[in-house]
């Protein structure tokens, strides 16, 4: 029986999942209740390793928070990781809350309020500016508290990432301010109070082609050379983006996230060295280092028959998990590896489609699955649960309790 690499990433004994080294059933015990998010500690040390060992070493890594803003996780990740990056003022504050630098950590993000760059400005976090009026907004508040607030632009770019499931950069975009108007943008900024670092772009994200990525960062390098030449002092900042994807469905091939570190070694060495000898350089992943770490646990509520399909009802759904349901950004409906919680590789007995406890068609979990025998109590994991599961899903529609979140 072929295993789901998501699913043989976590160990198991006698055919039952563990998370962090606790069997499922009995973590579900401790955890009082079901459906549940648990985390594991030593998967997601294992992939900054994993990351470690094949970026250069002039290469920061950054944790995008928004994949997985869990408390408990983004302290975990503060000892591993370089930087934070994040996308609102509780998540700002989420990062603070850690022994995490204000110096290593941005701030990106379309709309952000007035409020907000004042919560950021004061904390002393780095602004990435996605326009020109949030950079007049966060100059005037520079100016009323006192302080000279650390900026970088934001860049939408002059070209596209191939293969990206999300794209956030080339064309028009909400995000960033376009190339072409770098210069002339830096060019005010000069003569504000503002401490410019540099430059941030993202251009996508779930991308599985390490090709792609490698082309993105070649273009992006070369553009950062190009608006260097427009700032008044050193560049000392580069964000280049991330968007590492995780497979998800059967035919996905994981990123082979090697070309991508030789890729940047090349970078590093020939381009940016050289050229931005004080340039701090940044990749920043949400997805990639915490999607494979993290699943959701549901239990069989009811176990039914209609006209020849075999249904298993699970006391989970959309409103926890929605991307497993395929309404996150998927085109086409795919599954997302499930398996029954203890009869990891077990044969399959049946084909089975898994389905949530919320009253709408779209609460589909796993369609036609080939499966062990579940009955009513058993657990049902889906996997791949560590990146954009509860934060990312409406919670409040049809009103059931949220789910517990545990880090094992
Ligand atoms: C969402 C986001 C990320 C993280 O994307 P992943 O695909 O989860 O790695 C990184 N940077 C910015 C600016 C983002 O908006």
């Amino acid at each position: 029986m072929n295993v789901h690499p998501a699913i043989a990433a976590f160990a198991t004994e006698g055919g039952a999942l563990s998370v962090g080294g606790i069997p499922v059933d009995r973590l579900a015990e401790r955890v009082g209740s079901t459906p549940f998010f648990a985390y594991d500690r030593g998967l997601l040390t294992r992939r900054v390793e994993l990351l470690r060992s094949v970026l250069p070493s002039g290469i920061d890594l950054s944790y995008a928070v928004k994949a997985n803003p869990m408390p408990a996780v983004v302290q975990h990740l503060s000892g591993l990781v370089d930087s934070f990056d994040v996308a609102s003022a509780l998540e700002m504050r989420v990062a603070l809350d850690t022994p995490m630098p204000a110096t290593r950590v941005s701030f990106a993000g379309p709309g952000k309020t007035t409020a907000e760059l004042i919560q950021a400005v004061a904390a002393g976090v780095t602004i990435e500016m996605e326009s020109e009026n949030e950079a007049d907004r966060v100059i005037a508040i520079g100016e009323r508290l006192g302080i000279r607030p650390r900026v970088a632009i934001r860049v939408n770019p002059d070209f596209q990432v191939k293969g990206s499931g999300m794209r956030m950069g080339g064309g028009p975009q909400q995000f960033g301010i376009d190339s072409e108007r770098v210069p002339a943008v830096l060019k005010d900024l000069a003569v504000a109070d503002l401490d410019v670092l540099g430059f941030h772009v993202f251009a996508g994200s779930q991308n599985l082609r390490a090709e792609s990525i490698c082309d993105a960062q070649r273009q992006t390098v070369e553009l950062a050379l190009r608006l260097a030449e427009d700032m008044t002092g050193p560049l000392r900042y580069l964000n280049l983006g991330g968007g590492f994807g995780i497979p998800y469905h059967e035919k996905d091939q994981p990123l082979d996230v090697a070309a991508v570190g030789a890729n940047l070694a090349e970078l590093l060495d020939g381009q940016i060295r050289p050229h931005l000898p004080e340039a701090r350089v940044v990749i920043e992943l949400g997805r990639f280092l915490v999607g494979e770490c993290g699943v959701y646990v549901t239990r069989v509520v009811d176990r039914k028959q209609s006209r020849g399909k075999t249904y298993l009802v699970v006391d989970g759904g959309l409103h926890h998990q929605l991307a497993a349901s395929g309404n996150f950004g998927q085109v086409i409906r795919r599954n997302y590896p499930l398996a029954i919680g203890n009869r990891i590789g077990a044969e399959p007995d049946e084909t089975a489609t898994v389905v949530g406890c919320l009253c709408t068609p779209l609460d589909l979990l796993g369609s036609d699955v080939p499966l062990p025998r579940a009955d009513v109590g058993d657990l049902v994991i889906l996997f791949q649960a560590g990146a954009y599961g509860l934060t990312a899903s409406p919670t409040a529609f049809l009103s059931h309790p949220a789910p517990a979140e545990v880090l094992v």
